[in-house]
């Protein structure tokens, strides 16, 4: 089989956003992408989880012409296929419609950075796109979704801040890699839920400070990570 791991780590992703409770029926898909053989490996559309093989798992080029598999790529490829081509550190992509990350998503609102937890993934807000056009939807609708996804990361590293809520939809989170998109459609719904949460018990909740959010983010990422074991 062609890309054998890849298509195994891009079907545990998918099997682990099940795990979590992120995804009802369905809803919800994770991709991965080999950059040096230019390959994107995909849930197939509409295939229930519990019979999902490797096997199963759709291999396309970054036009989204099928080079390997049977079956028809996850409906919304050419998302995926734009966060690749525009975040060329982004390995792997993940789709959900999780409930309070959707919420957010379906409020038009950015979820704040209100505390820690929320610092230790997401380096500031989780930014909402702005709606489509009518034409957008009428048009090439899930092309144009991820055009939005991008416009909205102008001026914003990607990778600093690993998911976006598409205004009306639902989330994408991102990752290196396969697994930790799905981690971080994880953490993204938990933080979306205390946000959620924490705006309910007190609307006027201001977020974390800068020195709180620089000191949570940085423990985890970039040079002087001190989180975790050597
Ligand atoms: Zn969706």
């Amino acid at each position: 089989m062609i890309l054998e791991q890849l298509r195994a780590d891009v079907l545990e992703a998918n099997l682990e956003i099940v795990r979590r409770g992120l995804v009802l029926y369905t809803f919800g898909n994770v991709s991965g992408i080999d950059r040096k053989e230019g390959l994107v490996a995909i849930k197939p559309s509409g295939v229930p989880y519990e019979s999902m093989r490797a096997e199963d798992i759709v291999l396309t080029d970054l036009d989204g012409k099928i080079a390997d598999g049977a079956l028809k790529p996850s409906s919304d490829l050419k998302t995926h296929l734009l966060l690749y081509k525009r975040f060329p550190a982004v390995g792997g992509v993940a789709h959900t419609h999780s409930t309070f990350a959707t919420a957010w998503a379906q409020a038009g609102r950015a979820i704040p950075a209100l505390g820690t937890t929320h610092a230790d993934y997401f380096y500031g807000p989780v930014p909402v796109t702005r709606s489509l056009t009518d034409e957008e939807i009428a048009g090439d609708y899930v092309l144009n979704t991820g055009h939005a996804i991008c416009e909205r990361f102008e001026g914003i590293d990607p990778m600093a801040v690993p998911a976006v809520l598409v205004a009306g939809h639902a989330p994408f989170a991102w990752g290196k890699t396969p697994a930790e998109a799905a981690h971080n459609a994880v953490t993204l719904e938990f933080v979306a839920h205390i946000a959620a949460l924490t705006m309910s018990i007190n609307p006027e909740t201001r977020g974390v400070s800068q020195a709180l959010l620089d000191r949570h983010y940085c423990r985890k990422h970039g040079a002087t990570a001190t989180y975790g074991q050597k």
